[in-house]
């Protein structure tokens, strides 16, 4: 049962708030879930334009989408969406929960990757509750307007990207894929030129590694939905 289970789980939707949340948050466990042979997506809320004090918005939203596909390349993803919200989400609208909800029931992911709940940054606290809320409306029959059939994946996971989680439930260990996630990261290079997000990452997943007494460099993460026998795809 485990393993006719672990075969058909194959299907993962990663949102971000911004272009590099998601290699950030869930990067390495990614890669190895793209080694195993998992179609991987990701979907990302804006494109990152007040991300310069130098290049004005329209550029460098351009160069922020160009950088994250190059990085989910990296990863081993086949896709990433754009939905070009504007920078700095502070709510959302009942049209973006549509929108969030036709994806939801059109890529119908088994695996969905979210930035925590309590994350300190706004925007990412809002991507969370905006994709969250849409999961919970997009499982039933409302929203027809979406189109598509209900559909709820059966593992939803909180990543770590601002702030690190206070609590966790579930650990992963990326040693064999951490170069893969840093090496994803340096794609945005718009971002890791002026600030070494790199080192945050490479010391995050150490002490993450060492603390979950895996021993390696490790993820966690924040299982917000999944039974026990889902999860065990997550080990390695
Ligand atoms: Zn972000």
């Amino acid at each position: 049962m485990g393993r006719k289970m672990k075969k058909e789980l194959k299907r993962v939707l990663s949102f971000g708030a911004h272009p590099d949340d998601i290699e950030i948050g869930c990067g390495g466990t990614e890669a190895l879930l793209a080694q195993k042979g998992y179609e991987i997506t990701h979907v990302i809320l804006t494109s990152g334009e007040a991300g310069s004090d130098r290049i004005p918005p329209w550029e460098m939203s351009a160069i922020r989408e160009k950088e994250a596909i190059k990085a989910a390349k990296v990863i081993g993803a086949c896709g990433v969406e754009f939905m070009k919200y504007p920078d700095g989400l502070t709510g959302f609208t009942r049209e973006m929960k549509v929108d969030m909800i036709r994806i939801i029931r059109r890529l119908k992911p088994h695996i969905l990757f979210v930035h925590e709940r309590n994350e300190s940054s706004l925007g990412h606290r809002v991507a969370s509750e905006l994709v969250l809320e849409a999961l919970q409306a997009g499982s039933g029959p409302w929203f027809q307007e979406a189109g598509g059939e209900p559909w709820s994946p059966e593992i939803v996971l909180g990543y770590e990207v601002w702030h690190p989680l206070g609590r966790y439930e579930l650990s992963v260990d990326i040693s064999a894929t951490l170069e893969t996630k840093l090496k994803a990261l340096t794609c945005h290079r718009s971002q890791t030129a002026g600030v070494r997000y790199d080192e945050a990452v490479r010391g995050l997943a150490r002490w993450r590694g060492v603390m979950s007494l895996s021993g390696g460099d490790a993820e966690v993460f924040e299982v917000i939905k999944a039974s026990q026998n889902a999860i065990n795809c997550f080990k390695f």
